[in-house]
């Protein structure tokens, strides 16, 4: 099955020089972002988030003009490999998710979904065929609608210096930057 303009081979050398590596899980999410992107109406405007930091975030920024960086794909790492796509002005949308009772027809893609085998046991390259095969068949379909927060409409807001760090932080973040307020994920030791 085509990824979106791609054939799968196509996608697979994307993928390994983007990612590193020819993934399963970007293969698969490439499935999925072509299928969410497939339920919106042509020509929407819309950004993305990531329920998993794993794999998708890497196929998200590979088909959609949304990355991290310019801030269209947010990840939310709730743990689940799904992701959701809207609307970025009236925050209508899909969510593609992982079926886990369509998974029953390619034993190799739910074990290595489910990790239900060591790695050495797991065997590549029906992986990548059943991924291939399979499509976004393994997928469901949610309609949502995002929280007003994720709008296009909500701006950062003034910036000021934090008077604990003396950096730049958006004054809505409280007194102090969230660095201070104890978000960073490291001591500062010189
Ligand atoms: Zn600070």
């Amino acid at each position: 099955m085509n990824i979106g303009a791609h054939t799968f081979e196509e996608f697979k050398s994307l993928v390994a020089a983007f990612h590193g590596y020819p993934a399963p899980g970007v293969l698969l999410g490439g499935y999925m972002v072509e299928m969410a992107r497939t339920a919106l109406p042509p020509g929407v405007l819309f950004e993305v988030v990531a329920e998993s930091a794993k794999c998708l975030p890497d196929a998200i920024q590979l088909l959609t003009p949304c990355s991290a960086g310019n801030n269209w794909m947010k990840v939310i790492n709730l743990g689940r490999y799904a992701l959701v796509m809207y609307d970025k002005y009236t925050g209508e949308g899909v969510r593609v998710y992982v079926d886990a009772r369509r998974l029953e027809a390619w034993p190799e893609l739910r074990a290595w979904l489910m990790k239900e085998k060591p790695k050495a046991e797991q065997n590549a390259e029906n992986l990548l065929k059943e991924i291939e095969a399979a499509g976004d068949r393994v997928c469901g379909i949610q309609t949502i609608r995002i929280h007003s927060r994720f709008l296009e409409h909500a701006h950062m807001g003034e910036v000021g210096l934090c008077p604990v760090c003396g950096e730049g932080f958006p004054k809505n973040d409280g007194a102090i930057c969230r660095g201070c307020q104890g978000g960073a994920p490291y001591d500062l030791i010189g």
